[in-house]
């Protein structure tokens, strides 16, 4: 693969030829063998950026991956932008890798040509996308080209995403590399706050009638509810919300705060227009309503799991945490953390000079004022008025003595990442990409050796999605075309990934956090089958290490 190298510091560029199929080999090899970004600080610049983009040529499969060790959990980590490979493969190239640090860049990248242009990290990356639009048109001269940019959250924590609107509709639809603190990196390590990139080089699309009949056949969930509706509909009594308490409930009880809080009302009259994240995707799975994207991890971290539960209130939200550019999934952990210590009194509100405090208490949720005060919270952490709350998780609880409170997976000494929204086992064992899909996230309880295996299974093919930038929202019917040989290809390269966990110090550990084991031994007590239906420590601690065997000796490290 052609790949384009940029030292930020030098403000120089070059190419180089890499024989390496898929982004996320390439982007282990650089890590564990060129730049050993294991050794040092995470923020140093060797922990480099690696944007690209797979060969295939179907639609659903022109994302741009974007891999780099991340600040929170301290492994390997990749985020994807929908849409974005396009622009790369334009330019003429497969990747693109970032080292060095310079001070406040934006990248313009154009054929093979890149110009290094002052820029700071803005609060409103939408109005600055607009700008930036407006501004290079001249410079592209016709040519399409697209940006990404991160906001005031990748400086001010080490949860910044990146952010990259579809062009025609600017602060609309947007994909949003969000997990991993990809935006922090980019930032603190290399001084890098946008890029804009494009070109004249040969981009087609293959529109295979045969690919289009099988995309349209398992991509209808997507085309015809989008997430947000879909998962809320199939999770029902299964929504995890007031930061996990509403998992202590019993099921008849918590099924009626679905039918009251979010069927009702969250949901109700809920009418959305269908787009795409800038792919010719027939999936058509981002919904807009009222010109706002509404999709279900980003508006489920800023509403029910709040307790905020008028959809309006979630939505702005949410846009409001995009436009920072902060990883939505990893705030709405630090805000419920925070959220549940100020509504049960053991943080006063002047501690973060906030007037009023929110009630998480399920029996009269205030959605109006934990709305105010999640927008204040917000707001403080994006433009860095409360630095304890944009560091880890694990770190800023532990400092304000509410670490029972907090939801996280550990890794090494004191890192951590929080897990998708979903209350599965799956998405709480040490899979070797944690904080993503690389796992099973159904709510099924199995014996831990069978479970492990399902696991290891995806997490082989999620790693192939990214590798080749592939829309994992195509897994019903790419999937199944996989060869043998592709997956072991991928085993050894999850082989080296966990070999770069290990080198960084940051393994997973057990859970540790109060809220965490309950959140789990909830679910042992609600789903879990035989000898573990009653939960406790002990029992925990012995799946998450009979899991762990069987996981890892699949997977052969
Ligand atoms: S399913 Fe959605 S995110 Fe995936 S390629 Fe299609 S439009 Fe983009």
């Amino acid at each position: 693969m052609k790949v384009l190298f940029i030292n930020s510091k030098e403000k120089s560029f070059w190419e180089e030829e890499i024989d390496l199929e898929g982004i996320l080999d390439l982007s282990i090899f650089l890590h564990l063998e060129k730049y050993k970004s294991y050794r040092g600080d995470v923020f140093s610049s060797k922990n480099v950026i690696v944007i690209g983009t797979s060969h295939l040529n179907f639609p659903g499969a022109q994302r741009a991956t974007v891999v780099f060790r991340s600040p929170l959990h301290g492994g390997i980590n990749s985020a994807t932008l929908g849409g974005f490979g396009e622009f790369i493969k334009r330019a003429g190239y497969s990747a693109i890798v970032i080292e060095g640090k310079g001070e406040d860049t934006f990248l313009l990248i154009k054929d093979e040509k890149v110009k290094f242009i002052h820029l700071e990290p803005s609060n409103n990356i939408f109005s600055v996308e607009k700008k930036l639009y407006a501004k290079f048109k001249s410079h592209y001269n016709g040519i399409p080209f697209r940006i990404m940019l991160i906001g005031s959250g990748s400086k001010n924590t080490n949860y910044g995403c990146l952010v990259s609107s579809k062009p025609q509709e600017i602060g609309k639809v947007m994909s949003v590399a969000g997990r991993g603190g990809v935006g922090s990196v980019l930032y603190k390590a290399h001084g890098i706050v946008g890029i804009a990139i494009g070109g004249k080089a040969k981009f087609n699309l293959d529109l295979d009638a045969s690919i289009v009949k099988e995309q349209m056949l398992f991509t209808k969930k997507y085309r015809e509810e989008g997430t947000f509706l879909a998962n809320y509909l199939q999770l029902k009594e299964n929504v995890i919300s007031f930061n996990g308490m509403s998992t202590f409930l019993p099921s008849p009880e918590r099924l009626k705060l679905f039918e009251k809080f979010i069927k009702q009302k969250l949901l109700k009259d809920y009418k959305f227009k269908s787009e795409t994240c800038g792919e010719y995707c027939i999936a058509v799975c981002k919904k807009l309503e009222k010109d706002k994207k509404v999709d279900y991890e980003c508006v489920h971290a800023n509403g029910p799991f709040l307790g905020i539960f008028e959809r309006k209130y979630a939505v702005f939200l949410a846009h409001l945490v995009n436009d920072l550019g902060i990883d939505a999934i990893y705030l709405g952990y630090v805000l419920g953390a925070v959220f549940e210590a100020l509504s049960k009194g053991l943080i006063s509100p002047s501690y973060f000079e906030l007037k009023k405090s929110p009630s998480l208490d399920w029996k009269k949720p205030t959605s109006k004022i934990n709305f105010e005060v999640a927008k204040e919270l917000i707001y403080k952490i994006g433009l860095g008025k409360i630095p304890l709350l944009g560091n880890n998780l694990r770190q800023s609880v532990k400092k304000l003595k509410i670490q029972d409170l907090a939801i996280y997976l550990p890794h090494g000494k004191d890192l951590d990442i929080t897990p998708p929204f979903y209350w599965s086992l799956g998405v709480m064992l040490p899979v070797v990409f944690q904080g993503k899909f690389f796992s099973d996230y159904s709510i099924s309880f199995e014996q831990p050796e069978t479970y492990a295996k399902i696991c290891a299974e995806r997490t082989i093919k999620e790693y192939i999605f990214d590798n080749l930038s592939i829309c994992r929202f195509q897994r019903g019917w790419i999937e199944k075309k996989f060869g043998k040989e592709s997956l072991e290809k991928a085993k050894n390269w999850i082989k080296k990934a966990w070999k770069f966990k290990k080198s960084a110090k940051a393994l997973p550990q057990f859970w540790e956090s109060k809220r965490t084991l309950e959140l789990v031994n909830n679910f042992f007590k609600e789903f879990g089958k035989g000898e573990w239906k009653e939960g406790g420590i002990e029992k925990l601690k012995e799946y998450w290490k009979t899991w762990q065997k069987t996981y890892l000796n699949t997977l052969d490290i």
